[in-house]
Protein backbone atom coordinates (compact mmCIF):
# COMPACT_ATOMS: atom_id res chain seq x y z
CA UNK A 1 0.00 0.00 0.00
CA UNK A 2 1.10 3.55 -1.13
CA UNK A 3 1.83 6.23 1.90
CA UNK A 4 0.45 8.98 0.05
CA UNK A 5 -2.35 10.36 1.87
CA UNK A 6 -4.23 11.54 -1.11
CA UNK A 7 -7.67 13.34 -1.59
CA UNK A 8 -9.28 9.74 -3.25
CA UNK A 9 -7.16 7.75 -0.36
CA UNK A 10 -9.11 10.49 2.03
CA UNK A 11 -12.22 9.52 -0.05
CA UNK A 12 -11.99 5.73 -0.21
CA UNK A 13 -10.71 5.59 3.86
CA UNK A 14 -13.95 7.53 4.83
CA UNK A 15 -16.16 5.21 3.17
CA UNK A 16 -14.99 2.33 4.15
CA UNK A 17 -14.57 3.47 7.91
CA UNK A 18 -18.19 4.01 8.52
CA UNK A 19 -19.19 1.10 10.18
CA UNK A 20 -16.43 -0.84 10.45
CA UNK A 21 -15.46 -2.91 13.43
CA UNK A 22 -11.73 -2.20 13.52
CA UNK A 23 -8.95 -3.37 16.24
CA UNK A 24 -7.67 0.16 17.60
CA UNK A 25 -9.10 3.76 16.85
CA UNK A 26 -6.34 6.68 17.75
CA UNK A 27 -7.48 9.70 19.04
CA UNK A 28 -5.27 12.35 18.36
CA UNK A 29 -2.96 12.85 15.42
CA UNK A 30 0.20 14.48 16.95
CA UNK A 31 3.50 12.48 17.32
CA UNK A 32 2.06 9.74 19.87
CA UNK A 33 -1.55 9.17 17.94
CA UNK A 34 0.67 8.43 14.71
CA UNK A 35 3.32 6.66 16.97
CA UNK A 36 0.45 4.11 17.85
CA UNK A 37 -1.16 3.79 14.78
CA UNK A 38 2.44 3.61 12.75
CA UNK A 39 3.54 0.56 15.91
CA UNK A 40 -0.33 -1.57 15.55
CA UNK A 41 -0.45 -0.94 11.84
CA UNK A 42 3.17 -2.07 11.29
CA UNK A 43 2.14 -5.49 13.89
CA UNK A 44 -0.75 -5.99 11.72
CA UNK A 45 -3.92 -4.41 13.47
CA UNK A 46 -6.61 -2.62 11.62
CA UNK A 47 -6.28 1.08 12.75
CA UNK A 48 -8.38 4.12 11.89
CA UNK A 49 -6.68 7.38 13.21
CA UNK A 50 -9.16 10.53 13.76
CA UNK A 51 -7.61 13.53 14.33
CA UNK A 52 -10.00 16.88 15.03
CA UNK A 53 -7.77 19.06 13.03
CA UNK A 54 -4.80 17.98 11.05
CA UNK A 55 -1.25 15.98 11.90
CA UNK A 56 0.47 17.93 14.34
CA UNK A 57 -1.92 20.43 14.91
CA UNK A 58 -1.95 20.18 18.61
CA UNK A 59 1.37 20.77 20.93
CA UNK A 60 3.73 18.39 18.93
CA UNK A 61 4.22 21.96 16.25
CA UNK A 62 5.48 24.16 19.01
CA UNK A 63 8.09 22.28 20.42
CA UNK A 64 12.04 23.08 20.15
CA UNK A 65 12.65 20.74 17.32
CA UNK A 66 15.35 18.67 19.23
CA UNK A 67 15.68 14.92 19.88
CA UNK A 68 17.73 15.11 22.51
CA UNK A 69 19.38 12.98 24.75
CA UNK A 70 17.86 13.63 27.70
CA UNK A 71 20.38 16.06 30.05
CA UNK A 72 18.08 17.69 32.14
CA UNK A 73 17.26 14.03 33.18
CA UNK A 74 20.41 13.28 34.11
CA UNK A 75 20.92 16.88 36.09
CA UNK A 76 18.31 15.31 38.35
CA UNK A 77 19.58 11.80 38.18
CA UNK A 78 16.48 10.04 36.58
CA UNK A 79 19.53 7.62 34.70
CA UNK A 80 16.38 5.99 33.39
CA UNK A 81 14.49 8.61 31.53
CA UNK A 82 18.05 9.81 30.12
CA UNK A 83 18.97 6.11 28.85
CA UNK A 84 15.43 5.83 27.34
CA UNK A 85 15.89 9.37 25.50
CA UNK A 86 19.76 8.78 24.25
CA UNK A 87 18.25 5.31 22.75
CA UNK A 88 15.74 6.66 21.21
CA UNK A 89 17.59 9.39 19.86
CA UNK A 90 20.13 7.10 18.36
CA UNK A 91 16.89 4.74 17.08
CA UNK A 92 16.14 8.29 14.88
CA UNK A 93 19.30 9.29 14.01
CA UNK A 94 20.38 6.01 12.55
CA UNK A 95 17.47 3.97 11.51
CA UNK A 96 13.91 5.68 11.34
CA UNK A 97 14.27 9.22 10.24
CA UNK A 98 18.17 9.90 9.70
CA UNK A 99 16.88 12.42 6.90
CA UNK A 100 14.60 14.60 9.89
CA UNK A 101 17.66 14.89 12.19
CA UNK A 102 20.43 16.50 11.92
CA UNK A 103 23.50 16.97 14.55
CA UNK A 104 23.28 20.25 16.33
CA UNK A 105 26.17 21.54 18.38
CA UNK A 106 25.65 23.67 21.58
CA UNK A 107 27.58 26.33 22.95
CA UNK A 108 27.98 27.34 26.74
CA UNK A 109 30.07 30.40 26.51
CA UNK A 110 32.25 31.40 29.16
CA UNK A 111 30.74 34.56 29.35
CA UNK A 112 27.79 33.37 30.99
CA UNK A 113 30.13 32.37 34.10
CA UNK A 114 32.93 29.86 34.18
CA UNK A 115 31.41 28.07 37.15
CA UNK A 116 28.58 27.72 34.45
CA UNK A 117 30.45 26.29 31.38
CA UNK A 118 32.40 24.19 33.74
CA UNK A 119 28.79 22.53 34.97
CA UNK A 120 27.63 22.06 31.73
CA UNK A 121 30.91 20.38 30.61
CA UNK A 122 30.18 17.95 33.39
CA UNK A 123 26.75 17.52 32.19
CA UNK A 124 27.74 17.46 28.74
CA UNK A 125 29.99 14.55 29.52
CA UNK A 126 27.94 12.69 31.02
CA UNK A 127 25.08 13.12 28.47
CA UNK A 128 28.25 11.05 26.52
CA UNK A 129 28.68 8.47 28.91
CA UNK A 130 24.98 7.56 28.47
CA UNK A 131 25.10 8.00 24.70
CA UNK A 132 28.27 5.51 24.29
CA UNK A 133 25.91 2.80 27.17
CA UNK A 134 23.17 3.11 24.61
CA UNK A 135 22.63 0.49 21.15
CA UNK A 136 23.73 3.18 18.23
CA UNK A 137 24.99 5.68 20.02
CA UNK A 138 28.52 5.51 19.72
CA UNK A 139 29.67 7.86 16.71
CA UNK A 140 26.04 9.17 16.48
CA UNK A 141 27.11 12.51 18.10
CA UNK A 142 30.42 14.18 18.96
CA UNK A 143 31.56 14.44 22.17
CA UNK A 144 31.85 17.28 24.58
CA UNK A 145 34.73 19.63 24.31
CA UNK A 146 36.23 22.84 25.35
CA UNK A 147 36.66 25.81 22.85
CA UNK A 148 38.51 28.77 22.80
CA UNK A 149 37.20 31.92 22.01
CA UNK A 150 37.98 31.90 17.95
CA UNK A 151 35.70 29.64 18.12
CA UNK A 152 33.30 30.78 20.14
CA UNK A 153 33.00 34.00 17.56
CA UNK A 154 32.75 31.15 14.35
CA UNK A 155 29.84 29.39 16.57
CA UNK A 156 27.81 32.18 17.81
CA UNK A 157 29.35 35.14 16.14
CA UNK A 158 26.49 37.94 18.68
CA UNK A 159 28.32 36.36 21.70
CA UNK A 160 30.59 38.96 23.46
CA UNK A 161 33.83 38.62 22.25
CA UNK A 162 37.12 37.23 23.78
CA UNK A 163 35.99 34.00 26.01
CA UNK A 164 36.12 30.34 25.07
CA UNK A 165 33.36 27.91 26.00
CA UNK A 166 31.79 24.51 26.00
CA UNK A 167 30.51 22.27 23.03
CA UNK A 168 28.05 19.34 23.55
CA UNK A 169 26.30 18.09 20.79
CA UNK A 170 22.37 17.03 20.19
CA UNK A 171 19.68 15.90 17.42
CA UNK A 172 17.65 19.03 16.13
CA UNK A 173 14.15 18.15 13.94
CA UNK A 174 14.49 20.01 10.61
CA UNK A 175 11.04 20.34 11.57
CA UNK A 176 8.55 18.42 14.41
CA UNK A 177 5.81 18.37 11.98
CA UNK A 178 7.50 16.66 9.60
CA UNK A 179 7.97 13.61 11.93
CA UNK A 180 4.53 13.74 12.53
CA UNK A 181 3.82 13.43 8.89
CA UNK A 182 6.23 10.84 8.54
CA UNK A 183 4.51 9.07 11.19
CA UNK A 184 1.21 8.71 9.57
CA UNK A 185 2.17 8.27 6.37
CA UNK A 186 4.22 5.14 7.08
CA UNK A 187 1.17 4.45 9.10
CA UNK A 188 -1.05 4.53 6.14
CA UNK A 189 1.52 2.58 3.92
CA UNK A 190 0.82 -0.21 6.58
CA UNK A 191 -2.79 -0.21 6.08
CA UNK A 192 -3.78 2.54 8.48
CA UNK A 193 -6.79 4.69 7.69
CA UNK A 194 -6.15 8.60 8.96
CA UNK A 195 -8.11 10.91 8.40
CA UNK A 196 -7.83 14.51 9.72
CA UNK A 197 -10.63 17.14 10.35
CA UNK A 198 -12.44 13.99 12.61
CA UNK A 199 -13.65 14.91 16.20
CA UNK A 200 -13.81 12.12 18.53
CA UNK A 201 -17.04 13.61 20.39
CA UNK A 202 -17.85 9.87 22.21
CA UNK A 203 -16.83 6.32 22.97
CA UNK A 204 -19.30 3.91 24.09
CA UNK A 205 -21.07 0.64 23.93
CA UNK A 206 -20.88 -2.54 25.84
CA UNK A 207 -17.46 -2.61 27.56
CA UNK A 208 -16.78 -6.33 28.56
CA UNK A 209 -12.73 -6.58 28.03
CA UNK A 210 -12.74 -9.83 26.24
CA UNK A 211 -11.10 -9.76 22.91
CA UNK A 212 -14.53 -9.84 21.02
CA UNK A 213 -15.86 -7.33 22.74
CA UNK A 214 -16.25 -3.68 21.16
CA UNK A 215 -16.88 0.16 21.87
CA UNK A 216 -18.72 2.43 19.52
CA UNK A 217 -16.81 5.59 18.38
CA UNK A 218 -18.42 8.66 17.41
CA UNK A 219 -16.90 11.47 15.61
CA UNK A 220 -17.51 14.38 13.49
CA UNK A 221 -16.14 14.65 10.17
CA UNK A 222 -16.57 17.92 8.53
CA UNK A 223 -19.71 18.13 9.85
CA UNK A 224 -21.03 15.11 9.02
CA UNK A 225 -21.42 12.35 12.14
CA UNK A 226 -18.87 8.94 11.24
CA UNK A 227 -19.73 5.75 13.92
CA UNK A 228 -17.14 2.90 13.42
CA UNK A 229 -16.91 -0.12 16.13
CA UNK A 230 -13.39 -0.76 17.72
CA UNK A 231 -12.28 -3.72 19.74
CA UNK A 232 -9.89 -0.81 21.52
CA UNK A 233 -9.73 2.73 21.53
CA UNK A 234 -6.44 4.80 22.66
CA UNK A 235 -6.58 8.25 24.03
CA UNK A 236 -3.52 10.43 22.15
CA UNK A 237 -5.56 13.50 22.89
CA UNK A 238 -2.40 14.96 24.13
CA UNK A 239 -3.17 18.47 26.43
CA UNK A 240 -7.22 17.66 25.65
CA UNK A 241 -7.29 13.62 26.61
CA UNK A 242 -9.11 14.29 29.95
CA UNK A 243 -12.31 14.85 27.53
CA UNK A 244 -12.50 11.23 27.00
CA UNK A 245 -10.80 10.18 30.38
CA UNK A 246 -11.91 12.38 32.88
CA UNK A 247 -10.51 10.21 35.33
CA UNK A 248 -6.75 11.58 34.26
CA UNK A 249 -4.93 13.93 35.82
CA UNK A 250 -2.72 16.64 34.05
CA UNK A 251 -0.73 19.83 34.74
CA UNK A 252 -0.13 21.21 31.60
CA UNK A 253 2.59 24.03 31.63
CA UNK A 254 2.97 26.67 28.37
CA UNK A 255 6.45 26.65 27.06
CA UNK A 256 7.29 29.46 24.44
CA UNK A 257 9.57 30.37 21.75
CA UNK A 258 10.52 33.85 20.03
CA UNK A 259 11.35 33.92 16.35
CA UNK A 260 13.96 36.48 15.17
CA UNK A 261 16.23 36.62 11.72
CA UNK A 262 19.49 34.71 12.37
CA UNK A 263 21.93 37.34 10.72
CA UNK A 264 20.89 39.12 14.24
CA UNK A 265 22.87 36.87 16.36
CA UNK A 266 25.62 36.42 12.97
CA UNK A 267 24.13 33.52 11.86
CA UNK A 268 24.93 30.53 14.00
CA UNK A 269 26.16 27.11 13.72
CA UNK A 270 25.28 26.67 17.16
CA UNK A 271 22.60 26.52 19.47
CA UNK A 272 23.47 29.17 22.11
CA UNK A 273 22.94 27.89 25.47
CA UNK A 274 22.56 29.99 28.83
CA UNK A 275 20.97 29.11 32.06
CA UNK A 276 17.82 30.94 33.37
CA UNK A 277 19.10 32.95 36.41
CA UNK A 278 19.00 30.69 39.42
CA UNK A 279 18.73 27.40 37.68
CA UNK A 280 21.68 24.56 37.11
CA UNK A 281 18.71 22.46 35.01
CA UNK A 282 16.91 25.13 32.99
CA UNK A 283 18.52 26.87 29.90
CA UNK A 284 17.62 29.67 27.35
CA UNK A 285 18.63 28.30 23.90
CA UNK A 286 18.74 30.04 20.61
CA UNK A 287 18.40 27.55 18.25
CA UNK A 288 19.22 28.01 14.38
CA UNK A 289 17.12 26.88 11.63
CA UNK A 290 17.59 25.70 8.06
CA UNK A 291 15.53 28.70 7.17
CA UNK A 292 17.85 31.15 7.89
CA UNK A 293 15.53 31.95 11.53
CA UNK A 294 16.60 31.18 15.23
CA UNK A 295 13.77 30.17 17.98
CA UNK A 296 14.50 31.50 21.07
CA UNK A 297 12.85 29.52 23.71
CA UNK A 298 11.59 28.05 26.19
CA UNK A 299 9.79 28.44 29.51
CA UNK A 300 7.42 26.68 31.77
CA UNK A 301 4.97 28.86 33.07
CA UNK A 302 1.50 27.17 34.40
CA UNK A 303 -1.43 27.25 33.16
CA UNK A 304 -4.68 27.21 35.30
CA UNK A 305 -7.91 25.92 34.04
CA UNK A 306 -9.13 23.62 31.26
CA UNK A 307 -6.70 23.90 28.28
CA UNK A 308 -8.34 25.74 25.60
CA UNK A 309 -8.61 24.45 22.12
CA UNK A 310 -6.80 27.81 20.36
CA UNK A 311 -3.35 28.02 20.07
CA UNK A 312 -1.56 29.43 23.18
CA UNK A 313 0.55 32.64 23.05
CA UNK A 314 3.75 34.21 25.11
CA UNK A 315 3.09 36.52 27.76
CA UNK A 316 4.81 39.60 27.93
CA UNK A 317 6.85 38.26 30.87
CA UNK A 318 8.22 35.25 28.84
CA UNK A 319 9.15 37.46 26.15
CA UNK A 320 11.50 39.13 28.77
CA UNK A 321 12.44 36.39 30.35
CA UNK A 322 13.62 35.21 27.06
CA UNK A 323 15.81 38.14 25.44
CA UNK A 324 17.10 39.22 29.19
CA UNK A 325 18.72 35.42 29.54
CA UNK A 326 20.09 35.69 26.33
CA UNK A 327 20.90 39.03 26.40
CA UNK A 328 23.24 37.90 29.54
CA UNK A 329 26.22 36.93 27.22
CA UNK A 330 25.19 39.04 23.66
CA UNK A 331 27.82 41.78 22.72
CA UNK A 332 24.64 43.60 21.46
CA UNK A 333 21.51 42.76 23.60
CA UNK A 334 18.25 41.97 21.36
CA UNK A 335 14.98 43.59 21.87
CA UNK A 336 11.53 43.62 21.07
CA UNK A 337 12.24 45.03 17.76
CA UNK A 338 13.70 42.11 16.53
CA UNK A 339 11.42 39.42 16.81
CA UNK A 340 9.35 38.75 13.54
CA UNK A 341 6.92 35.74 15.18
CA UNK A 342 6.88 33.95 18.24
CA UNK A 343 4.73 30.72 19.42
CA UNK A 344 3.57 28.65 22.20
CA UNK A 345 2.45 25.24 23.00
CA UNK A 346 0.96 23.39 25.97
CA UNK A 347 3.47 20.54 27.68
CA UNK A 348 1.00 17.49 28.41
CA UNK A 349 2.24 17.11 31.73
CA UNK A 350 0.75 14.21 33.89
CA UNK A 351 0.41 14.29 37.41
CA UNK A 352 1.14 10.54 39.04
CA UNK A 353 -1.44 8.70 40.38
CA UNK A 354 0.68 9.06 44.03
CA UNK A 355 0.08 12.65 44.11
CA UNK A 356 -2.40 14.27 46.28
CA UNK A 357 -5.04 16.30 45.25
CA UNK A 358 -3.18 19.70 44.10
CA UNK A 359 -1.37 20.31 41.41
CA UNK A 360 1.83 21.73 43.88
CA UNK A 361 2.13 18.07 44.50
CA UNK A 362 3.58 16.84 41.24
CA UNK A 363 7.63 17.37 40.90
CA UNK A 364 8.32 18.68 37.47
CA UNK A 365 10.20 15.52 36.83
CA UNK A 366 7.68 12.82 37.31
CA UNK A 367 5.58 14.67 35.53
CA UNK A 368 8.04 14.65 32.80
CA UNK A 369 7.04 10.72 31.98
CA UNK A 370 4.04 9.54 29.97
CA UNK A 371 1.19 7.98 31.46
CA UNK A 372 -0.47 4.38 30.18
CA UNK A 373 -4.16 3.94 32.19
CA UNK A 374 -6.93 1.94 30.87
CA UNK A 375 -10.30 2.95 31.29
CA UNK A 376 -12.58 0.22 30.15
CA UNK A 377 -11.35 -0.40 26.76
CA UNK A 378 -9.90 3.33 25.88
CA UNK A 379 -5.90 3.00 26.58
CA UNK A 380 -5.07 6.90 27.34
CA UNK A 381 -1.13 7.43 25.90
CA UNK A 382 -0.33 11.09 27.36
CA UNK A 383 2.89 12.76 28.46
CA UNK A 384 6.58 12.01 27.82
CA UNK A 385 8.24 13.50 24.76
CA UNK A 386 8.41 13.69 21.31
CA UNK A 387 11.84 12.29 21.52
CA UNK A 388 10.68 8.93 22.78
CA UNK A 389 6.86 8.85 21.07
CA UNK A 390 8.21 5.44 19.79
CA UNK A 391 9.14 4.22 23.15
CA UNK A 392 5.72 5.41 24.44
CA UNK A 393 3.71 4.10 21.36
CA UNK A 394 5.76 0.41 21.90
CA UNK A 395 4.10 0.12 25.60
CA UNK A 396 0.97 1.09 24.14
CA UNK A 397 0.55 -0.78 21.63
CA UNK A 398 1.87 -3.86 23.51
CA UNK A 399 -0.70 -3.03 25.49
CA UNK A 400 -3.18 -3.25 23.45
CA UNK A 401 -2.15 -6.51 22.11
CA UNK A 402 -2.42 -7.95 25.60
CA UNK A 403 -6.01 -7.18 25.41
CA UNK A 404 -6.52 -8.45 22.18
CA UNK A 405 -5.16 -11.96 23.23
CA UNK A 406 -2.20 -11.42 20.38
CA UNK A 407 1.32 -11.76 20.89
CA UNK A 408 2.82 -9.76 18.02
CA UNK A 409 6.03 -7.76 19.02
CA UNK A 410 6.66 -4.24 18.30
CA UNK A 411 9.19 -3.69 14.97
CA UNK A 412 9.19 0.12 14.65
CA UNK A 413 12.97 0.21 16.14
CA UNK A 414 14.28 -1.05 13.10
CA UNK A 415 11.26 0.43 10.70
CA UNK A 416 12.42 3.16 8.43
CA UNK A 417 9.92 6.07 7.59
CA UNK A 418 9.07 7.08 4.48
CA UNK A 419 11.60 9.03 3.06
CA UNK A 420 14.41 7.75 5.53
CA UNK A 421 18.15 6.12 4.24
CA UNK A 422 21.34 5.56 5.64
CA UNK A 423 23.48 9.13 6.13
CA UNK A 424 25.68 8.14 2.96
CA UNK A 425 22.53 7.15 0.54
CA UNK A 426 20.69 10.57 1.50
CA UNK A 427 24.01 12.83 0.55
CA UNK A 428 24.06 11.21 -2.38
CA UNK A 429 20.66 11.94 -3.56
CA UNK A 430 20.28 14.38 -6.69
CA UNK A 431 18.31 16.51 -4.95
CA UNK A 432 19.39 19.94 -3.07
CA UNK A 433 20.10 19.11 0.52
CA UNK A 434 17.43 21.36 2.06
CA UNK A 435 14.61 19.07 0.19
CA UNK A 436 16.66 16.27 1.62
CA UNK A 437 16.24 17.30 5.33
CA UNK A 438 12.53 17.65 5.04
CA UNK A 439 11.18 15.10 2.61
CA UNK A 440 14.57 12.44 2.28
CA UNK A 441 14.61 9.85 -0.10
CA UNK A 442 11.94 11.97 -1.81
CA UNK A 443 13.22 15.10 -2.25
CA UNK A 444 13.61 14.54 -5.87
CA UNK A 445 9.85 14.00 -6.30
CA UNK A 446 8.97 17.63 -4.79
CA UNK A 447 12.00 18.94 -6.53
CA UNK A 448 10.43 17.49 -9.79
CA UNK A 449 7.06 19.59 -9.53
CA UNK A 450 8.68 22.97 -10.24
CA UNK A 451 11.07 25.04 -8.40
CA UNK A 452 9.10 28.51 -8.35
CA UNK A 453 9.31 30.03 -5.10
CA UNK A 454 5.88 30.70 -2.57
CA UNK A 455 7.30 34.13 -2.05
CA UNK A 456 10.66 35.51 -2.60
CA UNK A 457 13.02 35.37 0.19
CA UNK A 458 11.13 32.37 1.51
CA UNK A 459 13.39 28.65 0.82
CA UNK A 460 9.79 27.12 0.24
CA UNK A 461 8.39 25.92 -2.65
CA UNK A 462 5.12 25.84 -5.14
CA UNK A 463 6.19 22.02 -5.64
CA UNK A 464 6.26 21.33 -1.49
CA UNK A 465 2.44 22.64 -1.48
CA UNK A 466 1.55 20.75 -4.35
CA UNK A 467 3.40 17.62 -2.67
CA UNK A 468 1.41 18.58 0.88
CA UNK A 469 -1.80 18.30 -0.91
CA UNK A 470 -1.07 14.87 -3.48
CA UNK A 471 0.28 13.04 -0.74
CA UNK A 472 0.54 14.60 2.76
CA UNK A 473 -3.16 14.98 3.62
CA UNK A 474 -3.12 18.97 3.49
CA UNK A 475 -6.54 20.30 3.04
CA UNK A 476 -6.51 23.93 3.82
CA UNK A 477 -4.61 26.77 4.03
CA UNK A 478 -3.92 25.89 7.47
CA UNK A 479 -2.53 22.74 6.80
CA UNK A 480 -0.33 24.01 3.82
CA UNK A 481 1.25 27.38 5.53
CA UNK A 482 1.06 26.62 9.28
CA UNK A 483 2.12 22.82 9.54
CA UNK A 484 3.48 21.33 5.79
CA UNK A 485 5.54 24.06 5.19
CA UNK A 486 6.06 26.86 8.52
CA UNK A 487 5.70 29.84 7.16
CA UNK A 488 3.21 30.91 10.33
CA UNK A 489 6.22 31.86 12.24
CA UNK A 490 6.65 34.49 10.83
CA UNK A 491 3.28 36.46 10.43
CA UNK A 492 4.19 38.97 7.42
CA UNK A 493 5.52 36.00 5.54
CA UNK A 494 2.74 33.83 6.16
CA UNK A 495 0.62 37.25 4.79
CA UNK A 496 2.23 36.68 1.59
CA UNK A 497 2.27 32.52 1.28
CA UNK A 498 -1.59 32.71 1.38
CA UNK A 499 -2.90 33.50 -2.16
CA UNK A 500 -0.33 31.27 -3.17
CA UNK A 501 -1.42 28.52 -0.89
CA UNK A 502 -4.78 29.30 -1.69
CA UNK A 503 -4.44 29.18 -5.49
CA UNK A 504 -2.58 25.50 -4.83
CA UNK A 505 -5.61 24.09 -3.20
CA UNK A 506 -7.87 25.55 -6.10
CA UNK A 507 -5.52 23.51 -8.44
CA UNK A 508 -5.15 20.60 -6.46
CA UNK A 509 -8.60 19.82 -5.16
C1 LIG B 1 7.12 24.41 24.14
C2 LIG B 1 7.43 22.94 24.08
C3 LIG B 1 8.68 22.51 23.64
C4 LIG B 1 8.95 21.14 23.55
N1 LIG B 1 10.16 20.76 23.04
C5 LIG B 1 10.43 19.45 22.90
C6 LIG B 1 11.63 19.04 22.28
O1 LIG B 1 12.43 19.86 21.83
N2 LIG B 1 11.86 17.71 22.18
C7 LIG B 1 10.99 16.78 22.65
O2 LIG B 1 11.30 15.61 22.55
N3 LIG B 1 9.80 17.13 23.20
C8 LIG B 1 9.50 18.45 23.32
N4 LIG B 1 8.30 18.84 23.86
C9 LIG B 1 7.32 17.82 24.24
C10 LIG B 1 6.53 17.34 23.03
O3 LIG B 1 6.30 18.40 22.12
C11 LIG B 1 5.20 16.74 23.45
O4 LIG B 1 5.40 15.81 24.47
C12 LIG B 1 4.50 16.02 22.30
O5 LIG B 1 4.47 16.82 21.13
C13 LIG B 1 3.08 15.64 22.68
O6 LIG B 1 2.50 15.01 21.57
P1 LIG B 1 1.05 14.37 21.64
O7 LIG B 1 0.82 13.69 20.35
O8 LIG B 1 0.91 13.57 22.87
O9 LIG B 1 0.08 15.62 21.79
P2 LIG B 1 -0.44 16.62 20.65
O10 LIG B 1 0.62 16.93 19.67
O11 LIG B 1 -1.08 17.77 21.33
O12 LIG B 1 -1.51 15.77 19.88
C14 LIG B 1 -2.82 15.59 20.36
C15 LIG B 1 -3.74 15.68 19.17
O13 LIG B 1 -5.03 15.26 19.55
C16 LIG B 1 -5.97 16.00 18.80
N5 LIG B 1 -7.25 15.89 19.47
C17 LIG B 1 -7.61 16.39 20.67
N6 LIG B 1 -8.87 16.04 20.98
C18 LIG B 1 -9.33 15.28 19.95
C19 LIG B 1 -10.57 14.63 19.68
N7 LIG B 1 -11.59 14.67 20.54
N8 LIG B 1 -10.71 13.95 18.51
C20 LIG B 1 -9.70 13.89 17.62
N9 LIG B 1 -8.50 14.50 17.84
C21 LIG B 1 -8.33 15.18 18.99
C22 LIG B 1 -5.37 17.40 18.76
O14 LIG B 1 -5.87 18.17 17.68
C23 LIG B 1 -3.89 17.09 18.62
O15 LIG B 1 -3.46 17.12 17.28
C24 LIG B 1 7.99 20.20 23.95
C25 LIG B 1 6.74 20.63 24.41
C26 LIG B 1 6.44 21.99 24.45
C27 LIG B 1 5.11 22.45 24.90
Amino acid sequence: MTAALSPARRARDLEATAGALVDVVVVGGGVTGAGVALDAAARGLSVVLLERTDLAAGTSRWSSKLVHGGLRYLAHGEIGLARESARERAVLMGTTAPHLVRQLPFLIPDAAGRDVSALGAVGGRLGDLVRLSVAGGRGSLPSTRRVDADAVGRLVPAVRPGRGGVVFWDGQLSDDVRLVVALARTAAAHGARVLTGATVTAVDGAVDGAASGSVEVHADVDGEALTLRARTVVNAAGVWAQRLAPGIRLVPSRGSHLVLRADRLGSPSAALTVPLPGSRSRYVFALPQADGLVYLGITDEPVDGPVPDDDAQPSDAEVQQLLATVNQVLAEPLTSADLVGAYAGYRPLVLPASAGAGPGDATADLSRKHLLAWDGPVLSVVGGKLTTYRAMAEEAVDAVVERLGGTARSTTARLPLVGAAPRIALDALPAPARLVARYGTEAADVEALGPDLVVAGRPETVGELRFAVRAEGARTVADLLDRRTRFGLVPEDRARAVPVAEQVLADEL
